[in-house]
């Protein structure tokens, strides 16, 4: 039986057919190009070229296929762009969620792992954020991830769909071997960023805001490396398949490093020298964000192997020096 792969052509989903293959499980693609990477998707994988708001081409991908499982990363994920355009975060997220659940309680499929965000909290209250701390989003791309969340709390209700929801901290790196890794554009996530530097793209990195209340002044957040997420997601899965009840999760690294120290750990990385301006604050950014995972680590039996930031940007950098232009020649 097949898993479907919501978004398989992107960052994360890439990672995750990836992982899918290695555990010898059969990965199915549905993803509708608008950010995601066909070259991102190994040719062997069943590759649709959809969106998931479609449910007429849904209908098919479940009609076609022995789907058993869903993995959910098809969304919308810029903060900045949903202040912007919080019509199109709600259209893509949310009805793209409703879509995909009609489909599947329609075909009788009724397990699916969802990509979610720490965006859902909001400015947190305590540190380290655990599952039980208010979620109060502070853009409409956090409050969609959670309406998804409701959404699927309801549909399990009734219908029985039961899911595992992943609230992702910072996500970063690439895989070991350096095949596939993050291709944005316009790219706005650090790690890339900080290595245009290296790679002649950028004279240097602007730092957003220096006087923050944390040790050096510079933004903290808790950095996940995407072969730690996939692998989470396959845990996820197999939770779902041994009758695990619906959950929420947050997945982290646990620990907190600043930009300055992400810049660092970037300049051991690559043995270059990468220059800083200093910036204005970018709004909207709180000051520290880091992951409570005690959650995950207890009942999924998942725990980050990459904990150290410098082994996380040493992979990021095998793919961005090998793919200077991401997957484009
Ligand atoms: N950041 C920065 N310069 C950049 C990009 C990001 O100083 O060019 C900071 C940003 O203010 C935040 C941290 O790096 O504190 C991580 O930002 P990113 O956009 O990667 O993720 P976010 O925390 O917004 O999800």
């Amino acid at each position: 039986m097949a898993v479907l792969v919501c978004g398989g052509a992107g960052y994360i989903g890439s990672h995750m057919v990836d992982e899918l293959l290695k555990k010898g499980e059969e990965p199915i693609v549905v993803d509708n190009l608008r950010t995601g990477h066909k070259k991102a998707v190994p040719a062997a994988v069943r590759f649709y070229q959809e969106d998931i708001r479609d449910s007429g081409a849904m209908d098919k991908i479940f009609t076609e296929n022995d789907i058993e499982a869903v993995i959910h990363f098809a969304a919308c994920s810029l903060v900045g762009e949903s202040m912007e355009k919080p019509l199109l975060y709600l259209n893509n997220n949310v009805y793209g969620m409703q879509v995909l659940l009609e489909t599947m309680v329609k075909h009788g499929v009724d397990k699916i792992v969802f990509s979610s965000s720490a965006a859902t909290y909001g400015e947190p209250q305590s540190i380290p954020i655990r599952e039980t701390d208010p979620t109060e989003p502070t853009n409409p791309y956090g409050e969609s991830k959670l309406i998804m969340e409701k959404m699927m709390k309801w549909v399990c209700l009734k219908h029985g769909v039961r899911y595992v929801s992943l609230r992702y901290f910072n996500v970063a790196g690439a895989s070991e071997d350096g095949h596939i890794g993050e291709d944005h554009k316009p790219e706005s996530h650090l790690v890339p960023i900080i290595l245009q530097v290296p790679l002649k793209k950028r004279e240097a990195i602007t730092i957003y805001g220096q006087d923050y209340p944390t040790e050096d002044g510079t933004c903290v957040r808790d950095y996940v490396h995407v072969a730690d997420l996939a692998d989470a997601h396959m845990k996820a899965i197999n939770y779902l398949r041994a009758g695990g009840n619906s959950d929420i999760f947050n997945l982290g690294s646990g620990n907190g490093f600043s930009v300055k120290e992400m810049i660092d750990a970037a300049r051991k990385a690559t043995g270059e020298d990468i220059p800083v301006i200093s910036g204005q604050r970018r709004s909207g950014d709180p000051a520290r964000l880091v992951a409570s995972s005690e959650k995950a680590e207890k009942v999924l039996k998942w725990k980050a192997k990459y904990t150290d930031m410098e082994s996380i940007i040493k992979t990021a950098w095998k793919w961005h020096k090998n793919h200077p232009n991401g997957f484009c020649k």
